[in-house]
């Protein structure tokens, strides 16, 4: 069985004090809830603070992206040593801001995957299709080519050792969330991807869903057979939601 990953993904939100005051509420909502894994992935500059507060607790924390590179000139960046000297267990990768506000493309996501894991940092990879893909109807097309610039970049058993996040790009902020059946269709296949290559991989990797994921869709989401947690943006930024969405991870029961 997968154990569900409910991480949070901050993005450029918050201030010393309410990430100080989000991680207390987030501490206390965790409850008896261990059945689900939890991680919030931080603002660089708050990652010590959130490794002050969550160190002994359950929560994993991470970063929302990092360079390719070790050391050296490359001004504004962060190397995943650094995230590993603060304590970090993920990464996200290939968020759909930063390929398209940022520019970075299959190749460089699938380097900076690369560079994560082998540094022993886990990768969330992000996939997932614009509206106008979708509309186009080239969804599966797109998330394919992302996935195999990865795997052919590392080989299919480095995802062994990864998170996938399938988050359509028209979902995320939008409060447009993808219906359960148009999110397990596309969990399903990218798991059959994975499958066609290595099916032991296929079967133990984590899937999780992005999108618009609230207190009141996430149980339906995590219920489906394929999607195993989710990547969450504004509601990961409220105690109350976030931990709801914990807690509705947790109770999902796939038998
Ligand atoms: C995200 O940023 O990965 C995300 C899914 O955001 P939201 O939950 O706000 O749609």
């Amino acid at each position: 069985m997968r154990q569900p990953l409910v991480a949070g993904n901050w993005k450029m939100n918050g201030s010393r004090a309410s990430v100080k005051e989000l991680l207390e509420g987030i501490k206390n909502g965790m409850g008896s809830v261990a059945k689900a894994e939890v991680a919030v992935c931080a603002p660089y500059i708050y990652i010590p603070d959130t490794q002050s507060q969550l160190a002994g607790s359950e929560i994993a924390w991470g970063g929302q992206n990092l360079s390719t590179e070790a050391s050296g000139a490359f001004t504004g960046e962060i190397a995943a040593s650094m995230l590993l000297d603060f304590g970090c267990k993920y990464v996200i990768v290939g968020h759909s801001e930063r390929r398209t506000l940022y520019g970075e493309d299959d190749a460089l996501v699938a380097k900076k995957f690369g560079v994560a894991l082998a540094a022993g940092l886990v990768p969330i990879l992000c996939v997932g299709e614009s509206l106008e893909e979708r509309e186009q109807g080239i969804t599966e097309e797109v998330v394919a080519r992302q996935l195999d610039a990865v795997t052919e970049a590392e080989g299919i058993a480095a995802l062994a050792d990864a998170v996938i996040a399938y988050e359509p790009v028209w979902a995320i902020g939008t409060g447009r969330t993808a219906t359960p059946e148009q999110a397990q269709e596309m969990h399903a296949f990218i798991r059959a991807q994975i499958a066609s290559e290595s099916p032991r991989v296929a079967e133990a990797i984590r899937i999780v869903y992005g999108g618009s994921v609230k207190p009141d869709n996430a149980a339906e989401l995590f219920s489906e057979a394929d999607i195993d947690g989710g990547l969450v943006g504004g509601a990961s930024l409220k105690a109350d939601e976030f931990s709801a969405i914990v807690s509705a991870a947790g109770a999902v029961d796939k038998g």
